[in-house]
């Protein structure tokens, strides 16, 4: 049985960039500005051993971060449904704004396991004044991370090949 991770997260959060680290070729487009990688994109990713397929979701909106386009939701809906475990990324340097709050209210109702990921945690003294508005989210397990140096990343694929 092959497991499917999907990375999903408002546009910019790093979602791409995570991917790519995990995948470990440059499959996803990653850019500044958001709105570039707008299907699914799948990679294939493997930890001590375990194999292990990855979706990207894309960052679609090009207007806002607060406001959610229906494209995004849809995506969203079609990576949960295909999903064993989802990383709900989040951006700790911006902090929540309101598509994180829709988004985790949609993965609240789903029913797969959801590991709650704070990305660019580049440095580890960042966590200390900025993480009370990920807890008030209301997910039990969550994870740093910073995708650009892969710090976290070994403990966030330890933690999920065990759920597997
Ligand atoms: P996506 O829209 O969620 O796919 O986000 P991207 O992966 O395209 O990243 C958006 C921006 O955030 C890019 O400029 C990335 O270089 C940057 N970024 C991603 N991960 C990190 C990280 O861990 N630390 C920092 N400082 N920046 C990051
Ligand atoms: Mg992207």
């Amino acid at each position: 049985m092959n497991y499917i991770v999907s990375i999903i997260g408002r546009p910019n959060v790093g979602k791409s960039t995570l991917f790519n680290r995990l995948v470990g070729r440059r499959k996803a487009v990653v850019h500044v500005t958001s709105g570039v990688t707008r299907d699914r994109i799948y990679g294939d990713s493997e930890w001590n051993g375990v194999q292990f397929s990855i979706i990207d979701t894309g960052g679609f909106s090009i207007l806002t971060n607060d406001i959610l386009e229906k494209e995004v939701k849809n995506q969203i809906f079609v990576a949960i449904e295909e999903s064993d475990v989802i990383l709900f990324l989040i951006d700790i340097k911006i902090g929540i704004l309101d598509a994180d709050r829709e988004i985790s209210k949609i993965l609240r109702k789903c029913k797969k396991i959801i590991l709650l990921v704070v990305n660019k945690v580049d440095n580890g003294n960042s966590i200390i004044n900025s993480d009370t508005d990920f807890f008030r989210l209301g997910f039990e397990r969550y994870y740093y991370i910073s995708a650009i140096n892969g710090s976290g990343t070994g403990e966030l694929l330890d933690k999920l090949i065990e759920i597997f």
